[in-house]
């Protein structure tokens, strides 16, 4: 097999060329590569510099994660690093691209750094769990300092070049098109004096001077890193960079890496980091199916979700049409759009160039045949088949032969929807999740007779506008709110059999979802969907609705609210639902947070079966990525089913016999087995 490495010499100066697309991840053969180049530049008197660089799109991009679990092939990444610094011919890394992970590993260990203005760096390993492990933690603060060093580490988005260069991670930029020719000019600026080692440098002496910089840190990020292990061992490590010599603080961040390593949240963010990839891709269509141009997209209904949809695509600068019934709707649709998004440019996150530029794409309208052109038209109206029916109706007469008809319905059939036209291979569901413009998760529902161009479009176009795609079969609520209603049933049983409604909340904030059901029905409201009558009360939302307890607007709903929004378990609901549970002749016992955890999630587990079972979900890992990113599921665990795996699943259908709740003929099946999800 031919090397990843190659050599060139330009007069005294060797560069080192990696080509091993499509990343130039540092595999075994790239790690061996560089040593011998190394050992190369050292072993020739007429080399004075050296410079590394990448052919193809970016500069090194991290590790193979393909190597991840499988016996270590020397040299390791840290020897290979270690060598390369210990060089006293000056060693430069030319960027380009991006200098991720493993890769701005090798940029640290390097003496300079010079990089293209459109490349970015950054150590994204606790994204997957981690922390770097080729001394990362311990080079980077010494050479940018302890404050500059902790996000990079700990939450781990990338930078720009420029940024890189304010905090001394980049020592210059170089021509975006003169990156080979600047770097060996810039190597050759430095031949003949004292190469600067990364792991030499005291600019982590900040962490020194004033150690509360970590706990403020801690303080600042707290909510982003609830529940995660590894930012806490990230920002150990950065603050042993502080406090051990260079050597102890590398032992220190072996330590931390190996315990993460071989824990069970990196396994489950890197199950999630194939699972979203995967869901991607519809197993029964080729890859190369022909895709539909989407230039045009319209919107019919400008509420809750028709807004949000049609901000995702105006936000990737597709042109929207939206359609309401009444003027005074349509007005008030594009004034909660326009909001939106000048209340993200308040925070720095939009120019407002750019909130003009999108809400120029916008045309709202009262007439269908503004729509006839669209490549793509959603449905977000009310939840009934009758007005979606309706809706497909006139749209298949309107709109143009080959465009995609889609509904954004919660639980409808798409099947029946898709009779109301004369395409029914065109229809599909696009559902997308409140609110539409901020959450990722898009399940993308297959009809019987969805066609695969279609369906593949729409997989495509997902990520046009940065959403994470899955695939739903047909049935009510699909994967998502088909699971979510055996949890929604279990926490509903749990307070009538005396289960303090706050502890079903608080098990769940325990595990790591951002809220439990009884705040969730209080921030949406308890009286959506209510009938307005008072005397009639079938079940406890009526109750509380009857006495003016509507949610988080209302100032009380299951909690009371401060001015600040902070709850307060309540006692007149206490009240009323004993009344309620009295009744309805339900006895009402202590239980326990162990029994609640099991009866909310074991049976999602095992709904998650059956979707499988039928064919619903194309895998288990699309039921994690659907959690996940719909419902906050904590990623740290996987996703459900990846969670079932952990514990077992024996040990879920032992914990659902045990409350006496059904469990499926497959997930039995499989935890006879003994087998797993995944
Ligand atoms: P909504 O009541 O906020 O908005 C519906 C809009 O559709 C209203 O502005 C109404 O004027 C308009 N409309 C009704 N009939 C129409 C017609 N025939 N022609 C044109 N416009 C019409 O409702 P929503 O919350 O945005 O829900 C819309 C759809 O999205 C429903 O199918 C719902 O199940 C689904 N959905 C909702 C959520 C959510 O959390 N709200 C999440 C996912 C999916």
């Amino acid at each position: 097999m031919t090397s990843p490495i190659r050599t060139e010499r330009h007069d005294n100066v060797l560069v080192i060329i990696s080509d091993n697309p499509p990343v130039n991840a540092l595999g075994q053969a790239v790690r061996a590569g560089l040593t011998e180049g190394i050992a190369e530049a050292l072993s020739d008197d007429s080399v004075e510099a050296v410079v590394i660089r990448c052919d193809g799109r970016t500069f090194f991009a991290g590790a193979d994660i393909t190597e991840f679990g499988k016996p270590p092939q020397g040299p390791s990444l840290p020897e290979a690093l270690d060598k390369l610094e210990a060089s006293d011919k000056p060693v430069v890394a030319a960027i380009h691209g991006t200098a991720l992970g493993g890769g701005c590993e090798v940029a640290l260990a390097c003496h300079y750094r010079v990089a293209v203005p459109s490349a970015k760096m950054g150590l994204p390993e606790v994204k997957l769990g981690l922390i770097p492990g080729a001394a990362g933690t311990q080079r980077l603060p010494r050479l940018v300092g302890a404050e500059a060093a902790l996000p990079l580490v700990a939450i781990g988005n990338p930078i720009s070049a420029k940024k890189a260069k304010e905090i001394g991670l980049l020592d210059e930029l170089v021509g975006e098109d003169n990156l080979a020719a600047d770097a060996i000019a810039f190597a050759k600026s430095k031949i003949g004096q004292p190469v600067p080692r990364s792991s030499e440098g005291d600019a982590n002496q900040d962490g020194i001077k004033n150690p509360d910089i970590f706990d403020e840190f801690r303080a600042k990020n707290g909510r982003k890193m609830r529940g995660f292990d590894a930012p806490n061992a990230a920002i150990e490590a950065v603050k042993a960079a502080g406090e051990m010599p260079y050597a102890e603080g590398v032992k220190k961040e072996r330590e931390l890496f190996g315990k993460l390593m071989t824990g069970t949240q990196s396994k489950a963010m890197r199950h999630y980091f194939f699972a979203e990839r995967a869901a991607n891709k519809v197993d029964d269509i080729p890859a190369d199916t022909p895709l539909i141009d989407i230039k045009k997209v319209g919107i019919i209904g400008a509420g809750t979700m028709g807004g949000g949809i049609a901000m995702n695509f105006l936000s990737a600068g597709i042109p929207v049409t939206i359609l309401e019934m009444k003027q005074e709707a349509l007005d008030r649709g594009t004034a909660t759009m326009r909001k939106n998004y000048e209340a993200t440019a308040k925070k720095g996150r939009m120019t407002a160039e750019q909130v003009e530029q999108a809400m120029g794409l916008l045309t709202p309208t009262l007439e269908y045949n503004d729509l006839a052109d669209c490549d793509l038209v959603i449905e977000a109206v009310y939840e009934s088949m009758d007005v979606k029916k309706d809706v497909f109706g006139k749209l298949d007469e309107v709109v143009k032969d080959g465009a995609i008809l889609a509904s954004n319905t919660s639980y409808l059939d798409i099947n029946e929807i898709a009779t109301a036209t004369k395409r029914p291979g065109y229809v599909l569901g696009l559902h997308f999740f409140s609110p539409a413009n901020v959450m990722k998760l898009l399940e993308v529902v297959r009809g019987e007779k969805t066609r695969d161009d279609v369906l593949a479009t729409a997989m495509k176009l997902s990520k046009r506008i940065g959403k994470v795609a899955a695939v739903s079969g047909v049935c009510p609520g699909f994967i998502g709110n088909r699971m979510l209603s055996k949890r929604q049933e279990q926490a509903n049983q749990l307070i009538l059999e005396g289960a303090n409604y706050w502890d079903v909340d608080d098990v769940l904030l325990e595990f790591g979802f951002p809220m439990g059901p009884f705040q969730m029905g209080d921030l949406a409201g308890i009286d959506i969907g209510w009938h307005r009558d008072p005397s009639k009360v079938t079940t406890i939302r009526e109750a509380l609705c009857a006495v003016g307890r509507f949610g988080q607007k209302a100032g009380k709903g299951f909690y009371d609210y401060d001015e600040a929004r902070q709850r307060t378990p309540s006692d007149e609901v206490k009240q009323i639902i004993a009344d309620f549970a009295e009744k309805e002749g339900n006895e009402q016992r202590d239980i326990s947070k162990d029994e609640i955890c099991e009866r909310l999630l074991y049976p999602m587990v095992n709904e998650g079966a059956k979707i499988l079972d039928e064919g619903m979900a194309q895998r288990a890992s699309d039921i994690d990525v659907v959690w996940i990113n719909g419902y906050g599921w904590p990623l740290y665990t996987g996703g459900p089913m990846f969670w079932a795996d952990t514990i077992g699943l024996d040990t879920v259908v032992a914990g659902l016999e045990k409350h006496g709740l059904p469990v499926s003929d497959y997930l039995r099946k499989k935890a006879d087995a003994g087998e797993s999800f995944n």
